[in-house]
């Protein structure tokens, strides 16, 4: 048998060959956790116009001078503004114009007096408090000057990004597209619905991966179910070859007599088998077809998914130009033994991890066989045990994470 390979190469390898897709403008609405192309400035000002930031009246802030609660100052209201709507008037000496939340500052008016500190009479208002110029007035290019640097290339488009991007009136920009995937499932034994003729088995692969893919960002294509058939896997592939970046198989990468997957891959020229040193996931079929990356996952549902996010993963980030690819990893105290044999491979086992209030706590989620997806469906993280006798309670332990912390 030949010798397995290390995890860290293989994702390394992976990485080397998988292209990054050409940037297309995009508009904003379709850009939420997408990568920039190119850096941004911006040619407009934020705000446009100076503006109010509290609820209360424009002042000139030296009409205010000495004012308190026992001794106002009165000025007359000449005006009102709300946001929206252009200064009509200027604010002269001793007026004041009412003015809410976002109202442009009229000319003549250097501050603002929230109206917690005024009071309303008739057609003027009691000023209670001395204002000083500049007061709760929030100027043009507060937030962003034109000409300022928004974003530099390689950011991702979070929520709060493109709310930056609409703020400064970029309706579209450069950016990487999302990778259009292809999920299919390979097995004489599967079927997608309906009752369960003797020997078959429910297609659990393919709406898991369906589903990691969307989690990854990408837009994923359902190619369906193909039989344990050479001629028919290769042209489901040749058809996903020609509308999808990347392609995702499941099952018929190990060394049955049905494992057909890796025959197809290998008429395309492209294969790259691997016997990795992880479990589960030790089997992986990896090539670039006519530019498009093919990952041949094992077909146990467990190893599906760990192959998944070691390999699969990072690379359909990369394709869509993230530079963060990996999981975060966190170091947690193992809550009980985590117990292994020597056999010269990484363990991925499935753990829960959870925040005690000073640090993280990881418990394995049950059965760790690789055809076991309940305990792994219960999981948040993959711990990382290097080859040997485990981790014993108490003692940390590497987990990458596949979700948010469980915080209590
Ligand atoms: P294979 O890699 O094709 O030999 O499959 C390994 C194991 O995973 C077998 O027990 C298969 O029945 C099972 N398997 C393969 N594909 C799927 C799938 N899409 N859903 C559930 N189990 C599967
Ligand atoms: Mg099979």
């Amino acid at each position: 048998m030949s010798a397995l390979v290390p995890m860290r190469d293989v994702q390394a390898e992976i990485l080397a060959a998988v292209p990054r897709l050409d940037p297309v403008d995009i508009a904003l609405a379709d850009a939420h956790g997408l990568v920039l192309a190119s850096s941004v400035t911006t040619d407009e000002a934020v705000p446009p116009f100076a503006n109010t930031a509290m609820d209360g009246y424009a002042v000139r802030a030296a009409d205010t001078t000495g004012a308190t609660p026992d001794a106002p100052v009165s000025l007359r209201v000449v005006d009102e503004l709300a946001a929206g709507r252009a200064p009509a008037i200027p604010v002269g000496e001793g007026e004041a114009i009412r003015i809410m939340t976002g109202a442009p500052m009229p000319e003549g008016a250097d501050a603002v007096v929230m109206v917690e500190q005024t009071h309303a009479t008739g057609d003027g208002v009691e000023i209670e408090a001395a204002a000083s110029p500049g007061q709760h007035v929030r100027e043009a290019g507060g937030d962003l000057r034109v000409g300022q640097a928004v974003f530099d290339a390689g950011a991702v488009l979070t929520a709060a990004a493109i709310g930056v991007l609409a703020s400064v009136g970029l309706a579209s920009v450069p950016m990487f597209p999302r990778p259009r995937v292809g999920v299919l499932s390979t097995g004489d034994e599967l079927v997608a619905s309906g009752p369960l003729a003797p020997g078959k088995i429910r297609d659990s692969n393919r709406p898991m991966l369906l589903g990691l893919a969307r989690e990854a960002g990408v837009d994923a294509v359902d190619l369906g179910i193909a039989r344990d058939d050479e001629e028919g896997i290769i042209a489901t592939l040749e058809d996903a070859f020609s509308r999808c970046d990347a392609v995702i198989t499941s099952g018929g990468v190990s060394v049955g007599d049905y494992d057909y997957v890796k025959a197809a891959l290998d008429r395309f020229g492209a294969l790259e088998w691997r016997q990795i040193a992880i479990r589960p996931a030790k089997p992986l079929a990896f090539g670039v077809v006519r530019g498009v990356p093919v990952f041949g996952l094992p077909g146990n549902p467990v190893s599906s998914l760990v192959s998944f996010e070691c390999f699969a993963r990072p690379a359909l980030l990369q394709m869509g130009g993230h530079t963060r690819r990996f999981r975060p990893e966190v170091l947690a105290t193992a809550e009980h033994d985590l117990a292994r044999r020597p056999d010269g491979k990484l363990h991925l086992d499935r753990v829960r991890v959870r925040w005690d209030g000073d640090g993280y706590v990881a418990a394995s989620t049950g059965d760790q066989a690789s055809n076991v997806l309940s305990a792994t469906a219960a999981a948040n993280g993959l711990a990382l045990l290097p080859d040997g006798e485990g981790v014993a309670a108490g003692e940390r332990v590497r987990v990458m994470l596949l979700d948010a912390p469980a915080d209590h």
